[in-house]
């Protein structure tokens, strides 16, 4: 990491949060948890307070919540924990013949219960392991369910703008043809091809997304072609902002080939694109290659991303930025993190304020490059 920014990789440890207020049973717990979750690292806390400050400054992946905490009402700290991660699955730990305080804690949200003195590193590992799946399927259909208000959203608003443009010039263009000069009739008809051009894009990319195909047919791929070719399909734009692309040598990866085209190139747009430097600079370089995965860094000299927006960047229709300031979709970061996916890899970023930005892709790597591949490497584009 030349530049001094930090790599945040994430952590692929479980985090758990056991919350009890009875030493021993928290040692128990803690210790059973350790097994049931291997790799996982768990914290404890002696009350719903704490447990709840805990889990809003650090997040956590499953909470283990002792129901019947000293002076503490368990359907509130229940609802506390739940207002804080909505998607964090609570257990519940209840004692012997406590059946129907269990079942009135699940109607309120809590994932699953387990009766103390019962639990074992299985039942544990069991209930665990359904919990975040159940809380891993509420989180999809979420998003999902957001990434469609947001599409309507921008399709009734983002595109109710161009629309409107067009009637306007349209009719001025009408009110003008028998009267005004033909220069005035062409330059309306002009400023109506280019809203109707915003408008066909902007449905061209929110298709592209939504009809994103799965990825398939996943050969060896050499990304130094893949990234000569995203430069290569840039090169216009790249030059009209006198923008550069470098790159080092890339390792071959095992992926589809298009769909990492288009990834490596929305990287590379929004490199140029977020920059206010006299040399918009993209450099693409290898950061680790093991005989399994190869991680990526596209880096820019560019403006930089607010420390809080790193991971919302990556949702559909994100966009931190208006139209004004910078144009665009805000589904360019959302198709690469589809396609990282896609491959079974990942993608993530780092960034300093006005200095630039660091984005990480990592994807499994191929043991060769293929036969028929070959391009020049330390590539400057633009
Ligand atoms: P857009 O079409 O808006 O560029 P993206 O999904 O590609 O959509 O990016 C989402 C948002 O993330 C952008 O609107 C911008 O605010 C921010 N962003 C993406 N890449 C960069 C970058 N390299 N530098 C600074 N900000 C970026």
């Amino acid at each position: 990491m030349s530049n001094g920014l930090t790599m945040r990789e994430p952590d692929q440890a479980t985090q758990i949060l056991v919350i009890d207020d009875n030493p021993e049973d928290r040692e128990l717990l803690e210790r059973l948890a350790h097994a049931a979750a291997a790799p996982a690292h768990v914290y404890t806390a002696t009350n719903g307070w704490e447990g709840a400050a805990w889990l809003e400054a650090h997040g956590a992946d499953c909470v283990l919540l002792d129901f019947q905490l000293d002076g503490e009402d368990g359907l509130a700290v229940l609802g506390d924990l739940g207002q804080i991660e909505p998607f964090c699955p609570v257990i519940i730990m209840t004692g012997h013949g406590s059946e129907r305080t269990a079942v009135s804690s699940m109607m309120s949200g809590a994932a699953d219960y387990l009766v103390k003195g019962e639990i074992t590193e299985g039942t544990l590992r069991e209930a665990i392991g359904k919990a975040r799946a159940k809380a891993a399927e509420r989180r999809k259909a979420a998003e999902q369910d957001d990434t469609q208000k947001r599409f309507l959203k921008t399709l009734t608003h983002d595109l109710r703008a161009p629309l409107r443009q067009i009637g306007g010039f349209a009719s001025l263009a009408l009110r003008d043809y028998d009267t005004a000069e033909g220069g005035r009739v062409k330059d309306l008809l002009e400023q109506q091809m280019a809203a109707t051009r915003a408008a066909v894009e902007l449905l061209d990319t929110l298709s592209a997304y939504a009809l994103l195909e799965e990825t398939v047919g996943l050969t060896p791929v050499d990304l130094d072609v893949v990234v000569a070719q995203a430069s290569d399909n840039l090169s216009a734009y790249i030059t009209e902002r006198a923008g550069e692309v470098h790159t080092g040598q890339l390792p071959p990866v095992v992926g589809n080939q298009v769909q990492l085209v288009q990834l490596f190139q929305n990287l590379i747009q929004n490199g140029i694109k977020y920059n206010k430097s006299d040399r918009p600079t993209v450099t693409i370089e290898t950061v680790t290659r093991s005989d399994r995965q190869a991680t990526i860094v596209v880096s820019d000299n560019g403006i930089g991303i607010p420390t809080d927006s790193l991971d919302a960047i990556f949702a559909p229709l994100k966009r931190l930025w208006g139209p004004v300031d910078y144009e665009g979709s805000g589904l360019g970061l959302a198709i690469c993190k589809k396609i990282a996916a896609g491959h079974g890899g990942r993608i993530w970023c780092t960034s300093i304020k006005s200095k630039g930005s660091r984005f990480f892709v990592m994807l499994p790597a191929a043991k060769e490059r293929p036969q028929d591949a070959s391009v020049a490497t330390d590539t400057v584009a633009g």
